[in-house]
C-alpha cells in the first residue's frame, strides 16, 4: 500500500471509529489483511457458531478459511437445499460475518439486499455481528454511501450472480423494478441498541466491491 494512502486511511479510520463509538458500535483499524484476520479471530470465541452474509471481504483476509476449522461451527448456507432454511439458521448463530456495501465517515453502515437474509440478520438475530470493511467503502455521507451501494456494489453483485438487471448490462443503477433486482431492501444501521453486538474492522486495503 502506498504510504500516502495508508496515512490518509489511518486518519479517516480514526474518524469512522469515533463515529461508530457514538452509535454504540465498536470500530477497529487494521493496517494489513493479516492484522484484520487476527483482530477478527480475537472477537470469535472457539466453539462459536458462525454464519456469513455472502461477504467477499472476509474471504479476502483469510477469515473464511480460518473459521472452517474444527474449532468453530461454520453454518455453511451452501449446504442447505432450501435457501429459506439457511436464512433461518443464520438467525440462531452466535456470530454473523458480513461486509458493508458502504460506511459513512461518521459510522453509519449501508447495506442492500435482494432476499433480505443478510440485512435482516444484521438488524437482529446473531448475538455478535462482525463487519470486515475495506477502506475503499468509506463514503463522505449517507447520500454518497447509497450511491456507492447502488452504482458500484449492486451492479457488480448483479453481474456476479448473472442477474437480468439493467445494471448488469450498463454498470450503473437504473432504479429498476425488474424481477431480478437485488435492491429490494435497504438497511441503514445508524445505532446499535445492544452494546457489544456490532464490531467493524476497517482494513487498510481494497476489499470486496
Ligand atoms: S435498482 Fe436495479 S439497476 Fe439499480 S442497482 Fe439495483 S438491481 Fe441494479
Amino acid at each position: 500500500m502506498n504510504p500516502n494512502i495508508t496515512k490518509r486511511n489511518e486518519l479517516l479510520a480514526k474518524k469512522v471509529i469515533k463515529g461508530l463509538k457514538t452509535r454504540n458500535m465498536t470500530g477497529y483499524y487494521a493496517a494489513t489483511k493479516e492484522e484484520a484476520l487476527k483482530l477478527a479471530l480475537e472477537l470469535i470465541p472457539e466453539g462459536s457458531s458462525i454464519a456469513m452474509g455472502g461477504t467477499m471481504s472476509a474471504a479476502e483476509i483469510g477469515l473464511v478459511d480460518a473459521i472452517k476449522s474444527d474449532a468453530y461451527h461454520f453454518i455453511d448456507r451452501m449446504s442447505y437445499s432450501d435457501p429459506h432454511d439457511a436464512g433461518l439458521a443464520t438467525f440462531d448463530a452466535d456470530i454473523l460475518l458480513s461486509s458493508a456495501n458502504a460506511i459513512t465517515e461518521d459510522g453509519v453502515l449501508v447495506n442492500i439486499d435482494g432476499n433480505a437474509n443478510r440485512v435482516s440478520a444484521i438488524a437482529y438475530g446473531p448475538r455478535k455481528v462482525i463487519f470486515i470493511v475495506g477502506m475503499n467503502k468509506v463514503c463522505n455521507d449517507i447520500d454518497s454511501a447509497m450511491k456507492r451501494a447502488r452504482n458500484v456494489a449492486a451492479p457488480i453483485n448483479a453481474q456476479r450472480f448473472g442477474l437480468a438487471t439493467p445494471c448488469s448490462l450498463t454498470g450503473s443503477c437504473f432504479n429498476c423494478k425488474s424481477p431480478d433486482t437485488i435492491c429490494c431492501q435497504f438497511l441503514i444501521t445508524r445505532y446499535s441498541r445492544h452494546k457489544g453486538r456490532i464490531h467493524v474492522i476497517l482494513v487498510n486495503d481494497t476489499l470486496g466491491f
